[in-house]
């Protein structure tokens, strides 16, 4: 049964790839990859080559057509991306899309992420949380952080080691100074750390530090009002 797989790769320890996900990728007839020389460091670590194709999202638009095609004919695909799990803040979701429309079976394994492991470390409720990504830089970012203050849920952001003070400056103004929250930087990596503290204390810890490697955000929600004794309102 032609089928597109979606299969999750390492975020930084090459330890980090399910047997599911090596068996898959040694399997399939076509892997389409974001940065075929990236993923290709990767398959050559698993003895794997030959059958590396890209699929960014600069060329997804014109090559999805074309990828529907060839799994119509019964070759198998996996999609692969930079690091972690396709569709997640990367290139994926317009190709599932696409091969779900023309009847065609999409599998997505489970695998690596950074969003989860940077939630967990956190000690931050995980039991409802909302994951957003990258904050848009200009347009909507006032509008998206005035929604956010009132969010009661945990917040998962990604963002780069440039824009991460001034993220944590944006969360304190909206959020209020001593809202708590984590700092995941270089998970799986030599060097992994985790941050926590209150936005105050974050801002702190960073400011006039040069900051590196990659950063996952995590951001507690808004605490309930407190109740008054008395009247309970
Ligand atoms: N598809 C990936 C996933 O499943 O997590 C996300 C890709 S997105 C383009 C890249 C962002 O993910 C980075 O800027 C960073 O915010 C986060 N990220 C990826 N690897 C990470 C790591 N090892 N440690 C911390 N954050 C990471």
């Amino acid at each position: 049964m032609p089928k597109l797989y979606i299969v999750p790769t390492p975020i930084g320890n090459l330890e980090d790839i399910t047997l599911r996900a090596i068996r898959i990728l040694k399997e399939v007839d076509i892997i389409l990859a974001e940065d075929t020389r990236k993923t290709g460091i990767l398959l050559k670590h698993l003895n794997i080559s030959g059958k590396l194709q890209s699929h960014h999202q600069f060329n997804e638009h014109k090559t999805t057509e074309r990828i529907i095609s060839v799994i119509s004919t019964g070759q198998s695909i996996a999609l692969v991306s930079d690091a972690g799990t396709p569709a997640i803040s990367d290139p994926g979701y317009l190709l599932i899309r696409e091969c779900l429309k023309s009847g065609i079976k999409v599998e997505c394994l489970p695998g690596a992420t950074a969003s989860v492991p940077a939630l967990v470390n956190s000690g931050l409720p995980a039991d409802r949380f909302i994951f957003e990504g990258f904050l848009p830089h200009k347009k909507g970012r006032k509008s998206k952080l005035e929604q956010l203050a009132e969010f009661p849920y945990t917040m998962i952001f990604y963002e780069s080691p440039f824009r991460l003070l001034k993220s944590l400056e944006a969360f304190a103004e909206y959020f209020g100074e001593e809202r708590k929250a984590a700092v995941a930087r270089e998970l799986s990596k030599i060097y992994e750390e985790t941050i926590r503290g209150t936005l105050s204390e974050l801002i702190c810890h960073y400011k006039d530090k040069t900051i590196k490697g990659e950063i996952v955000i995590v951001v507690e929600g808004k605490k309930p009002e407190a109740r008054s004794p008395k009247t309970g309102v």
